[in-house]
């Protein structure tokens, strides 16, 4: 027996508004992942259950982590994206940390994190 829990509302962490709960395709994968998106800004977060779920479907599959995003507007003429959680969490990414960023072809943008391989 399941007991239902109450639907949850969550406040964006960047500017306060509402979480709109939305349902994901992640490349690669046949579930589809829940996610919280932000309806004001361009904040979103996984919800951590599907995320995993996805996460173990594709590493079952040795398929990369692959998740849509948007380019986002920094400022006047900057344009920037976050590293959603699952990605830092995936990566040990901690702020300040380097990265080379690197331009193969017109529909690549290559990280290659500056740190020891493990
Ligand atoms: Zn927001």
């Amino acid at each position: 027996m399941r007991q239902k829990k109450p639907e949850r509302f969550l406040a964006c962490p960047k500017c306060g508004s509402n979480l709109k709960k939305t349902e994901v395709n992640v490349e690669g994968a046949e579930q589809k992942a829940t996610s919280y998106q932000c309806v004001k800004c361009d904040y979103f977060e996984f919800e951590e259950k599907s995320a995993a779920n996805v996460v173990k479907e594709l590493k079952a599959k040795e398929t990369p982590l692959k998740i849509k995003q948007k380019i986002i507007k920094l400022s006047q003429d900057r344009l920037g994206m976050y590293f959603n959680k699952n990605i830092v969490d995936s990566l040990a990414l901690k702020a300040g940390e380097e990265v080379y960023v690197s331009v193969p072809d017109k529909s690549h943008i290559i990280l290659k994190i500056n740190k020891p391989a493990i």
